[in-house]
């Protein structure tokens, strides 16, 4: 058994020397089999390559969930910092150097229930930063509560009777604070994920990508795999993310459309 154990350790000594992870780092993730996280950091170590970033001058800030692990399992800058405060420390980062492309990350609970205040303050002072919101509608870390954004009558051992709230709508928020940059997406789509967050990240302003994800192991009612892949589709071609008006009927109407619904460049104050 030690032998075994022996073996594998240097197994993974000799993996994690070896540079066969590129922007990924050498700890290996904890999250569950299945989990659509591995879907999203695709994308986002797809987008940071792609662009050619510098893994020393990326920054990824995270608050706390499985989530808020993201920052060990890539290879540059990160902080994992306390609940909720993903958006406040990434503004930080972004005003001590400028030159640095950060990445925020944060799921439902961080995002919309503890740090929920943040994002109208980020969105209208459009902070250069990319906001990457992972939203599985449960909170997984804690063992399943409902998020803020879990359907009304959610069934959890935390609400045997169901709950009674009514879910919280990211994209529709984001539209509502002023972001400049609003996309919806996939975990089962890293390609997608890798697109927006390339034009998110050129995007001269606040970029909030509101990510629907599947957690396998708290979530066997919703958000499961067979849900999101029959429900998601792309926005219709037709889509103009210039226009405001469309972005939010678009939203009200259809849950589950996905790419860049809205896209606009804010002049900077004092420049013309
Ligand atoms: Fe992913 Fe859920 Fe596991 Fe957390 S508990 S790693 S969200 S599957
Ligand atoms: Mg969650």
């Amino acid at each position: 058994m030690k032998t075994a154990g022996r073996v594998l350790a240097a197994k993974i000594r000799s993996i994690k020397e070896s540079k066969a992870f590129g922007i990924r780092s050498s700890e290996l993730p904890t999250w569950c089999p299945g989990c659509g996280y591995f879907g999203i950091h695709q994308g986002l170590n797809a987008c940071i390559q792609e662009l050619g970033l510098p893994h020393h001058q990326v920054v990824t800030v995270s608050g706390i969930g499985c989530a808020g692990r993201s920052p060990f399992f890539i290879d540059t800058y990160g902080l994992h910092t306390v609940h909720g405060r993903t958006l406040p420390v990434a503004t930080g980062v972004k005003l001590a150097n400028p030159k640095l492309t950060v990445f925020a990350i944060g799921g439902d609970g961080d995002g919309l229930a503890i740090g929920g205040g943040h994002l109208p303050h980020v969105a209208r002072r459009d902070v250069n930063i990319n906001y990457l919101l992972f939203d599985n509608s449960i909170y997984g870390l804690t063992k399943g509560q409902p998020s803020p954004s879990s359907p009304t009558g959610t069934k959890t051992k935390a609400s045997p009777y169901g709950t009674h709230d009514r879910p919280l709508n990211a994209t529709l928020l984001a539209l509502t604070y002023g972001a400049s940059f609003v996309a919806r997406l996939f975990a089962g789509d890293p390609a997608g994920i890798k697109r927006a967050l390339m034009e998110g990240t050129r995007h001269p302003g606040f970029a909030i990508f509101h990510i629907y994800t599947s957690c396998v192991t708290f979530d066997k009612f919703f958000k499961t795999w067979a849900n999101l892949k029959k429900w998601v589709h792309p926005l219709p071609e037709d889509h103009d993310p210039s226009d405001l008006r469309q972005a939010f009927d678009q939203v009200l109407e259809d849950e589950f459309s996905t790419g860049i619904v809205y896209s606009r460049k804010y002049p900077l104050p004092g420049v013309s």
